[in-house]
This record gives structure tokens, C-alpha cells and sequence, in this order.
């Protein structure tokens, strides 16, 4: 067995990268090891449905580094030795009481403090053909490699869900020349998160990019990976099919292993903390409590992951103050447009939507409110909306009028 890392991280993402950034930060010595299942060293996830599917940019503008976010320190072996990054390493089992995790190559390592930053693997679409190799999905970058490999062939495609991913993919594909067709359950994008306002103007970015939506629609099945085929009836056939159905928590070990669990996420406090001592979880993965928010949320940012494992390092180097209390805030790119959201995401009785003239056209800000309480801000073109929103969201203030 290798010598006891002082801290160990499961996980190669934003959390991870974080929290083992932390650690060191605020003190944390010794052996700081990454474990990470995926075959690439730690990488931007967010490009991979923007400018690197458009082909703008390559593979060498998206490793992670400490610019990415979190602490002010570098990751770079050659500055501290001490921390190594070991990728296609994938726990398989883990041991709160002997403080050990069993790797799929047969390997067991110790640690005197574990961060588990497993993240999410994308959901295949549960219907006949569903799993079909020729089916894309994206969260990996080998993902995204393959589906950049074949939208250089492809004339068509069609994009299964109208999430952020899907929207993002299906107008980078289009803004390559590709012929796209969204198909959607959902009447706009983003209905049930957004509300039926902001899901049409969304719908009406997705025709301005040329793709085609056809919502309201389901998929029965697909043949030969390649042939669509819908719950009306009709049938599409595309050169490429791009599944953006939704993530799971890859925490199997994790539930295994005793700790707490709740839909398959990590159930963990505002510092991280899950029902083990020594063992802290934080990013897409976990069920985390919010100390403003004062409940547990789920959420799946980028820059909340950077935030979470934050807490994590710290905590796992002794200082016990490290707490999650930040709104959640996200940004989406669909093609030129960005959307910036901060929310709890948990939720709304009430959207107010405003248009503001005069700036970037089609500029607005949707103000969402519950039980009379402001709990989230959608900003298009309204930065200083998106910036304020957060804070009174924070603060609790009342609903907009
Ligand atoms: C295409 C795409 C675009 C996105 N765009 C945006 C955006 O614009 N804005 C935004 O806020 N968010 C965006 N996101 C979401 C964002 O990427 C996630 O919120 C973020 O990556 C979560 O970080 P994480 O560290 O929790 O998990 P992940 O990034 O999923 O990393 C988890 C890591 O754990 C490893 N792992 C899993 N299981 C094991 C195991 N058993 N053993 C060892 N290692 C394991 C994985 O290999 C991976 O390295 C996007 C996501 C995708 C897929």
C-alpha cells in the first residue's frame, strides 16, 4: 500500500481541482493526491458545447488551471511535488472506518482526509435503441471529441432535450453548417425551469440560429442510432443524434460504503460534511445545505462546484469556519447570447419578466419570486441586474412588482 495521503480527492473536476487548491491554501501539508476515472487530464467542461463543438478552439485551451477559479494557488506538480493527479484511476469501493478506497486497476490507498467530487454521467434516453453506440451524449470530453468528430461529416442532426446543454450543442452544430432539429417534451426550452415567457424567447433564439423545434413531442424509439422515432408517429432521420437527457451521480461506492445518500446524491452540511467524519463531498454530486438559504439544495454549476470544493479543502485542513452561503449563479452561452442566472433553483410561484430598451437588443431580466420572496434573477444583457439580483435573492428581499 502507498503512504497515507493527507488529503485524497475523488474527482478531477471544478470541486476536486478546488478543493485540493484549498487544502494548501489554508495549510493543509503533506501528500495531496486526484484520483480521476477519466482518461483525460482535468479539463473546461463548459466548452465543450460552445466554441469547441463550433471547432473554434482546441484540446490545448482546455485543461484546467488555477485561472479556472478557486484559490489563489497553482496546481503544478512542479511547483508542489506534493500534489499528484492521477487519471483513468476509478474508485470502486470505499472504507470510512479503515479511511481506504479499492481502485478498479486493484490498487488501495489511504487517506487521512477524503474529498469525494464524483460529478454526474450523462443518462442514455430510456427507449428502445436508446443506448445505441451511434447515440451521442456529452459530459466526458472523449464526448465531446466524438460528437465534434462526427458533426465534421454530418449535414443533419437531430438533438434529443432542450436543456442548456441541448440548446448550446444544437446552435453550435447549426453554426457549423448542420441542419438541426431540437425535439423536446417540453412546449419551449427550459419550461419548467424558466417559466413559459423565458422558454419562448428561447425558442425564438433557436430559430434565429436555424434550428428547428419541434416541442411538445417525445421519442418512442430509435433505429440504427441514426432514425428518430416520435410518439405521433413521425420519424427523422439525421446524420447525427445527440441525447441531452439528463445526468445521474455516479455515487454507487459511495452509498456502498454507508454514507449518507438521498436520490443518489451526497447528503452534506454548508461546510461539506457528509455523515462521516474525515470525509467531505461537494460539486454536481452532492445534496448540499446552503447556509443562507438555510435548506439543502441540488445544484449542477460550474462555478458552485469551485465554490463547494473550496469549502471542502478548507475544511479538510483544519479550518472549521468554511461554510457554503452563496446563490447559486450560472451562465449559459447559446451561441452569441448569454444568459447569467442566480437562483436556488429550488423553485418559483411567480416570474416577472421586464424588457429593457435601449441596450443589447432583446435585453431582459426575469425576476422570480416565491411565497412572495424574491428566489431568483435570469439576465440577458443585464448584467448589473444579474449582479444585484444575487444579492437581494441572498438577502431575501420581496417579490418584484
Ligand atoms: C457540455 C457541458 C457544458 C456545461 N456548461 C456549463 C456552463 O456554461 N456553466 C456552468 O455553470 N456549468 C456548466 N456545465 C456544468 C458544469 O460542468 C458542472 O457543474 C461541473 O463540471 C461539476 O463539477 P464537479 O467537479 O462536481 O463534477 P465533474 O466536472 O463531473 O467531475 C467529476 C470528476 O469525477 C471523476 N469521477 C467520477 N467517479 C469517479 C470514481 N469512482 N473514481 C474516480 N474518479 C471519478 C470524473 O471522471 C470527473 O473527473 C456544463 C456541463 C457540460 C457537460
Amino acid at each position: 500500500m502507498s503512504p497515507v495521503d493527507a488529503l485524497l480527492v475523488v474527482g478531477g473536476g471544478p470541486a476536486g481541482h478546488a478543493a485540493a487548491l484549498a487544502f494548501r491554501a489554508a495549510g493543509g501539508t503533506g501528500p495531496v493526491r486526484i484520483l480521476s476515472a477519466d482518461e483525460d487530464p482535468p479539463y473546461n467542461r463548459p466548452p465543450l458545447s460552445k466554441d469547441y463543438l463550433r471547432g473554434e478552439t482546441g484540446e490545448d485551451e482546455l485543461p484546467l488551471s488555477a485561472e479556472d477559479g478557486g484559490p489563489d494557488t497553482e496546481l503544478d506538480p512542479d511547483t508542489d511535488p506534493d500534489i499528484t493527479v492521477e487519471v483513468g484511476e476509478s474508485v470502486i469501493a470505499l472504507d470510512p472506518a479503515a479511511r481506504t478506497v479499492d481502485l478498479a486497476s486493484g490498487r488501495t490507498l489511504s487517506y487521512r482526509t477524503l474529498v469525494l467530487a464524483v460529478g454526474m454521467e450523462p443518462v442514455t434516453l430510456p427507449v428502445p435503441g436508446g443506448d445505441h453506440p451511434a447515440v451521442h451524449t456529452l459530459r466526458f470530453l472523449a464526448q465531446a471529441r466524438a460528437l465534434r468528430g462526427s458533426a465534421e461529416d454530418a449535414r443533419t442532426a437531430v438533438v434529443v432535450g432542450s436543456g442548456f446543454i441541448g440548446c448550446e450543442a444544437a446552435v453550435s452544430l447549426a453554426r457549423r453548417g448542420v441542419s438541426v432539429t431540437m425535439v423536446s417534451p417540453q412546449d419551449t426550452p427550459q419550461e419548467k425551469r424558466l417559466g413559459a415567457e423565458v422558454g419562448r424567447r428561447l425558442a425564438g433564439w433557436l430559430d434565429d440560429e436555424g434550428v428547428r423545434l419541434l416541442g411538445g413531442r417525445s421519442v418512442e424509439r430509435i433505429e440504427d442510432g441514426r432514425t428518430v422515432v416520435l410518439t405521433d408517429g413521425s420519424t427523422l432521420t439525421a446524420d447525427l443524434v445527440l441525447a441531452a437527457v439528463g445526468v445521474r451521480p455516479v455515487t454507487g461506492f459511495v452509498q456502498d460504503a454507508g454514507v449518507a445518500v438521498q436520490e443518489g446524491r451526497i447528503v452534506v452540511d454548508e461546510h461539506m460534511r457528509t455523515s462521516f467524519p474525515g470525509i467531505w463531498a461537494a460539486g454536481d454530486a452532492v445534496l448540499a445545505r446552503n447556509a443562507a438559504a438555510g435548506r439543502h439544495l441540488a445544484v449542477e454549476h460550474w462555478g458552485e462546484a469551485l465554490a463547494m470544493g473550496e469549502v471542502a479543502g478548507r475544511q479538510a485542513a483544519g479550518d472549521g469556519t468554511a461554510a457554503w452561503s452563496a446563490v447559486p449563479g450560472f451562465w449559459s452561452e447559446i451561441g452569441d447570447r448569454t444568459l447569467k442566472y442566480a437562483a436556488w433553483g429550488d423553485g418559483f410561484d411567480d416570474v416577472t419578466v421586464v424588457d429593457h430598451a435601449g441596450g443589447e437588443p432583446g435585453a431582459f431580466t426575469a425576476w422570480y419570486a416565491r411565497d412572495g420572496v424574491l428566489v431568483g434573477v435570469l439576465a440577458h444583457g443585464a448584467d448589473e441586474d444579474y449582479e444585484r439580483g444575487g444579492e437581494l435573492v441572498g438577502e431575501g428581499a420581496p417579490a418584484r412588482d
